[in-house]
């Protein structure tokens, strides 16, 4: 079994030079295969995109970072030294309509700190005609390769393509891990316990303990491996570089979360039993369900709340009214300073991960769709009566099913939550997140 990689290439740059026009240009392009599935988090800035055999994550960090208070220089410049720490590949955008700018020289300092490849793109540029005019200004920057595009019209699109395609190294093979090794990644804000439950958990648990070099640059991934089973504990953002990362970056540590989730079977994710949920925790959670992860919360800090009753009420309802979209996620109490409760992770992990590669035979699941329909008849829908014919699994890692019906316009959100329902309680998948896609029979 093979650890797959999937760079993150990230797009930088003032407001308004075009991220978002190249990103859906990119992501909405017909050569791009993209994850249909809608997400839980509304805007998506992000997008797993399979371009002819090169996948990579895109990532719009304006979209996902702007803070409309610091919008400016300082900003922009957080942004490429995280793009720096977290990306793999950076597109540098500016704007050629606008010319060059005091911004695009700072920023260029910046990035020639690194030896990750940089695309410095000059957008607006939307004519051939333009080149010479839009372009040359910017060669002052000094960098070796400038980029003509139009985000807008395509004009340049399809070389800078090309050029990132031979970035990517196609199916780059990664290390190799024992078969059926569940990949479990660890997500929290700095200072939840991650590291300290990581050391406890390799402490504790008899099992053979190897580092082995992370999919990401400078990242060490820990293999355990016990009889049959053997787990990838994947190394997040800020658990082995601690002390490197500063406080005006963590905030940016969500690039890194979603190389990792792109990564991992199961996602854990940290809260603190003191604090309770931050924005950051929800987006996290958010990002896991669009994954289709399998998903365990660990309230840590147990034994400062345990003779607490009020906080403890107080945390597990607050996580109740917060996340009502991940009822099926297991929730344990821990410490990682005592080592409450962390004997029970394996287990967990074990289920969620059982349930997350299950597979259902066909007849079966045609029995539960027909009994779900005889149980609750489906509604009328334009004056016909809303069929469905039959049902299969079409996926794992999640659960994914189709069933085919007369209208896919007609399922409702209630009966599709009903058939959800049906599905998880008769397959036994109450751990993981599942996918019901509904077809129209032609
Ligand atoms: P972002 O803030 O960097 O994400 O920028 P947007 O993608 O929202 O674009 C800002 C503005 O620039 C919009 O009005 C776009 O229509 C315009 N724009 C983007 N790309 C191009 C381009 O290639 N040519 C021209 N002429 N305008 C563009
Ligand atoms: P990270 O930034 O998420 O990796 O967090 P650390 O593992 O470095 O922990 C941050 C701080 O919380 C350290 O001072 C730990 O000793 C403390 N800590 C971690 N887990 C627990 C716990 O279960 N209970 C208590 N009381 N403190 C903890």
């Amino acid at each position: 079994m093979k650890q797959t990689s999937c760079p993150i290439v990230v797009l930088v740059g003032r407001p308004n030079v075009g991220k978002s026009t190249l990103f859906n240009r990119i992501t909405k392009s017909r050569n791009a295969l993209v994850d249909p599935t809608p997400g839980v988090t509304r805007d998506r800035h992000y997008e797993r995109v399979t371009w002819e055999d090169r996948v990579f994550m895109l990532v719009d960090t304006g979209g996902i970072d702007d803070n409309p208070e610091d919008l400016m220089v300082n900003h922009i410049r957080e942004q490429a030294m995280a793009a720096i720490e977290e990306a793999d590949i950076i597109f540098f955008l500016m704007d050629g309509k606008h010319g060059v700018t005091p911004a695009d020289h700072q920023v260029v300092e910046i990035l020639r700190r690194t030896e990750k490849p940089i695309f410095y793109v000059v957008n607006k540029v939307d004519s051939p005609e333009q080149e010479i005019e839009r372009l040359s200004p910017f060669w002052e920057l000094g960098v070796e390769k400038l980029w003509a595009v139009s985000a807008e019209h395509n004009y340049g699109f399809n070389s800078l393509m090309d050029g990132l395609s031979e970035q990517i190294d196609s199916g780059d093979p990664g290390p190799e891990l024992p078969e059926g090794t569940v990949r479990v990644a660890f997500f929290g804000r700095p200072n939840v316990g991650k590291s300290s439950m990581i050391n406890r958990i390799v402490g504790e648990e008899r099992m053979v303990v190897s580092e082995i070099s992370g999919t990401t640059r400078d990242s060490v991934d820990t293999l355990l491996t016990h009889g049959n089973y053997s787990y990838l504990l994947i190394d997040t953002a800020g658990i082995r570089r601690r002390g490197k990362t500063t406080d005006k970056l963590e905030k940016f540590s969500i690039l890194k979360s979603l190389a990792s989730l792109e990564k991992c079977d199961v996602a854990v994710i940290l809260l603190d039993a003191g604090e309770g949920l931050t924005e950051q925790d929800t987006k996290v959670i958010g990002y896991a369900l669009d994954h289709g992860r399998g998903l365990i919360i660990m309230v840590n800090k147990w034994d400062l709340v345990e003779h607490d009753k009020k906080q403890q009420e107080h945390i597990l309802a607050e996580i109740g009214r917060q996340l009502p979209f991940v009822g099926f996620a297991p929730l344990l109490k821990v410490s990682a300073k005592t080592g409450y409760g962390v004997k029970r992770l394996f287990p967990v992990i074990g289920a969620v991960d059982r349930q997350y590669r299950a597979k259902f035979p066909t007849a079966a699941l045609n029995n539960l769709l027909r009994d779900a329909i005889e149980a609750h008849h489906p509604p009328i829908y334009k004056n016909k009566r809303l069929k469905f014919f039959y049902t299969s699994q079409i996926g794992t890692c999640p659960p994914m099913f189709v069933v085919m019906t007369n209208s896919a316009k007609g399922v409702h959100f209630s009966y599709q939550r009903y058939l959800s329902n049906k599905y998880r309680e008769g397959l036994g998948l109450d751990k993981v997140p599942i996918k019901l896609i509904f077809k129209e029979k032609s």
